[in-house]
């Protein structure tokens, strides 16, 4: 039980054909039509679908990678998404941050994407939080949270949310991009999975140390990572399929190549180790 686990729920859920009925009381009946492609779904069916709903999910990061994420699991019905990121929206993040508007420039880059949220599916409760994660809120801001994903550009702030989580117990799932490449995975050391810090033990890694500022980042780039981010989310949610527990997706646009490499955890690691 990766999620949840105070709630002892079964690793699968059973797409009961009385599904719509049990649903009753929590879905109203727009509901049901909304989410009917889901339901109809073996891996979610109505069981999965109310596991969504009752879901809690910390998105950090409104930008890039944040966009495709924050409106996939608002479309899925992910009853509580938390957002974070301190930034306002500037005319350069608009060939690939597709949840803002020109119409909302210089808005707080949450404010603008809550209000898009908000157009998508009144029915997902939207929690902005306009300032940075600190060290001085993380644990408490991610205890709040059933589950973490990181759409953040920068080494110290996935570092952060790395050791929150961790003394949290919750799973992070990670996506980064540079240029035309992206990477996937979901840390999880709560589960025997690797943390980033297993991974990444320094800021020199390759490929995380710079940003999309000073590599540039093909604009449909965030849209291929941010997406399998949301998918990730929404199979860990509802326990649908395999994660992506110690395994890393890594997309190579200009190729058109799609690799999965296996991640191992480091017995030392500074983060999650022993001793
Ligand atoms: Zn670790």
């Amino acid at each position: 039980m990766m999620f949840l686990p105070r709630k002892g729920r079964p690793r699968r859920p059973e797409a009961g054909r009385n599904a719509h009925r049990r649903d009753r009381g929590l879905f109203s009946k727009d509901e049901l039509q909304r989410y009917a492609r889901h339901i109809t779904l073996p891996e979610i069916g109505g069981v999965g679908q109310r596991r969504l709903k009752t879901a809690r999910v910390l998105v950090v990061g409104a930008g890039g990678l944040g966009s495709p994420v924050l409106l996939y699991l608002a479309a899925a019905g992910v009853g509580t998404i938390g957002v974070i990121d301190d930034d306002a929206v500037d005319v350069s993040n608009l060939q690939r941050q597709i949840i803002h508007r020109n119409a909302t420039l210089d808005m707080p880059k949450v404010r603008s994407a809550r209000q898009e949220l908000a157009a998508l599916n009144p029915f997902v409760r939207v929690k902005p939080y306009h300032r940075r994660l600190t060290s001085g809120i993380a644990v408490d801001l991610i205890s709040e949270y059933d589950l973490v994903l990181d759409g953040t550009d920068s080494y110290a702030t996935r570092a952060l949310i790395n050791k929150a989580a961790q003394a949290s117990g919750r799973a992070v799932i990670a996506g980064a991009i540079s240029a035309w490449e992206g990477q996937v995975t979901l840390y999880d050391p709560a589960q025997g999975a690797p943390c980033f810090a297993c991974i990444f033990p320094q800021a020199s890694a390759p490929g995380l140390a710079v940003t999309c500022a000073e590599t540039g980042v093909i604009g449909a780039l965030p849209g291929v990572i941010g997406t399998m981010m949301a998918m990730e989310a929404i199979k860990e949610i509802t326990g649908a399929g395999t994660g992506l527990r110690g395994r890393m997706v890594i997309y190579d646009g200009l190729s058109a190549e799609m690799r999965t490499i296996t991640l191992t955890r480091r017995a030392d690691c500074a983060v999650c180790g022993v001793g």
